[in-house]
């Protein structure tokens, strides 16, 4: 039926010979090779005449020709299909890779081919291998990634079971990587975290593992630690190394890291754990002031677990409207004549009872919330003063992050025009903290807040690295001394020194003083002495809810008694 007609054999010699896979016929009583087609000729590198008529180990290397030859004889005998991977060495074309399928061909039962089907398989492999590998790999350090990171560190924590001993986990964190990339742009970050590849790649031994996981965060993997102070010096010349100034851009930068450390097996006996815990130590490290190593500490765990619900419960009561702004009065030193009043966040928590602001703004900062709720106070603060006396203002605390994420003229610009509030009866208090970081363009903002018609007031001023030099940056309406230069204005005399120089300062600039926290009559005579023009304190009022400071505008000269 193969051979009806010379037409149809030579149509059939025209497909096989045009067929991309190799194909190989063979007797199957001498192993001789009967037919060769053209891809076939191509893969040994020799035409049909040289083949046919040949065997193997004719045509062969003889380790060559002996492995096909097993395959021929076992596909012989048994009758079954062989499918294999075996090396063919080309002349030219160097190893390839071939996929071979050999079958019987049997004529009345008769054993009468053998077939061999074979295809190249070489690039297909070397392309299987570069997809594991991007798999396994971060593409722009070209160092191990988080999921060849895992796989590592689940066999390392299955062979310390298994043979004891520990495993070292090393989560490390760029400190200042955000700055770069900001100010440098991403290409010139990229190049940092080449170089971090770099310089740890050089710190660690054969067996240990350095992967980036993403971002600024790196892991180094101690599958054999001989003791965890091991690890701590590993994690001490990370740091040193990474705090070598890095040149980007013909300019020299210094990045530095905080490494956090967990030990299996004490500190977790799985790699979720481990991860886990050498991420909690990290965090620690860097809430210490960053370029230090710190090893988990169980308390951690409790710790960051309370962290992250303040987080939940802060977005949860914010979303809910939980939050309320208290007021609290500003009093003209002269006649004790409300001048304005403060807005103070308060959040009254179901289960915590009250939290503090100076707890809650730190974590509103962390986790991006301080714009929003910001946005709330400008806009709830200048609605009620709208309400007020002509003549009293009110006061917003700006946070130093807000500056940082966007810039908060456009929510001032916003709360005022849909309060309707006259800009000069808005200030708002910003801390030294504002002119420290990226001061020109904070500077920048400051002045656009100042275009709009808002005063601004130097908060807390004296605290952190206070110097008057900062009143000359920037024409501040406003000083408020820090309320602990206050609390010890009788008992320590540089603390009075301060209040005075500040005060003649404001007085020589024209700049309303203004002291926090007082809480005694003989303060706040003191105050009055020294000059100072406005005085806020418990003495004269908490911060109350908006209604009753309604009624302390409503009874502005008794107020001293209501507070
Ligand atoms: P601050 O801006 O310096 O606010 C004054 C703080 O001093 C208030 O604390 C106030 O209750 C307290 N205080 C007033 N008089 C006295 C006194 O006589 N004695 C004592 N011991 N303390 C007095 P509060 O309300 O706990 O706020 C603490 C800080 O939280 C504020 O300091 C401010 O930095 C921040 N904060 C409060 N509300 C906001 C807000 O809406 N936005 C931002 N960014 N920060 C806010
Ligand atoms: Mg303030
Ligand atoms: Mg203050």
């Amino acid at each position: 039926m193969w051979l009806a007609d010379a037409a149809t054999s030579r149509f059939l010699d025209a497909i096989i010979d045009n067929i991309p896979a190799a194909i190989f016929v063979k007797d199957a009583r001498d192993l001789r090779f009967l037919l060769i087609n053209k891809a076939a000729e191509q893969q040994m590198q020799c035409s049909r005449r040289d083949v046919v008529g040949r065997t193997n180990a004719e045509l062969l290397p003889a380790s060559e020709a002996d492995a096909y030859d097993a395959v021929d004889q076992e596909v012989l005998r048994s009758g079954v299909m062989h499918v294999g991977e075996g090396v063919f060495r080309t002349p030219d074309n160097g190893d390839r890779l071939m996929h071979t399928t050999t079958i019987l061909v049997k004529d009345h039962g008769v054993p009468r081919y053998l077939v061999g089907i074979s295809e190249d398989i070489t690039e297909r492999r070397a392309n299987e291998a570069r997809i594991v590998h991007l798999a396994h790999h971060d593409a722009l350090t070209d160092l191990p990634n988080r999921v060849f990171l895992h796989e590592r560190l689940v066999e390392a924590v299955a062979a310390q079971r298994r043979s004891g001993g520990l495993v070292g986990l090393l989560c490390v964190d760029l400190d200042n990587f955000k700055a770069v990339n900001d100010s440098l742009g991403h290409a010139a970050g990229d190049d940092v975290l080449r170089e971090v590849a770099e310089r740890l790649r050089g710190c660690v031994r054969e067996d240990e593992l350095v992967s980036r996981n993403g971002g600024d965060e790196f892991t180094v993997l101690q599958p054999r630690l001989g003791s965890p102070d091991e690890a701590r010096q590993l994690a001490e010349r990370l740091i040193v190394e990474l705090s070598r100034p890095f040149l980007v851009n013909d300019q020299e930068i210094v990045i530095g890291a905080s490494v956090g450390i967990s030990v299996a097996p004490q500190d977790g006996e799985s790699a979720d754990l481990l991860m886990r815990h050498a991420d909690m130590a990290l965090y620690r490290a860097k809430a210490e002031g960053r370029g230090a190593a710190r090893f988990f500490e169980a308390t951690m765990d409790a710790r960051l677990q309370a962290r992250r619900s303040l987080e939940r419960d802060l977005r949860l009561a914010f979303a809910k409207g939980e939050l309320e702004l208290y007021y609290q009065p500003l009093l003209t030193a002269g006649d004790e004549r409300i001048s304005g009043f403060e807005a103070l966040l308060r959040w009254r928590h179901a289960e915590r009872g009250f939290v503090s602001p100076t707890e809650f703004i730190p974590v509103a900062e962390e986790i991006g919330l301080i714009g929003p709720i910001t946005e709330w106070v400008l806009t709830t603060a200048c609605a009620e003063a709208v309400g007020w006396p002509g003549d009293v203002k009110v006061a917003v605390n700006l946070s130093p992050a807000h500056f940082r994420k966007q810039n908060p003229v456009f929510a001032i610009a916003r709360a005022l025009a849909e309060s309707g509030l006259a800009p000069s009866r808005l200030e708002v208090e910003i801390t030294e903290t504002v002119l420290l970081n990226d001061s020109e363009s904070n500077l920048a903002i400051l002045h656009q807040i100042r275009a709009l018609g808002v005063r601004i007031a130097m908060d807390d001023f004296g605290t952190g690295y206070s110097s008057l030099s900062y009143l000359r940056f920037f024409p501040f309406d406003k000083i408020k001394i820090d309320r602990s230069f206050v609390h010890e204005l009788h008992s320590n005399a540089q603390c009075a020194a301060i209040v005075r120089a500040v005060t003649s300062l404001g007085a020589s600039l024209g700049v309303v003083t203004t002291a926090e926290g007082v809480e005694t009559v003989d303060q706040m005579e003191r105050l009055r002495a020294e000059g100072c023009h406005e005085l806020q304190g418990f003495l004269f009022s908490r911060p109350v809810p908006a209604d009753e400071a309604r009624a302390l505008l409503g009874v502005a000269s008794g107020i001293r008694d209501v507070s």
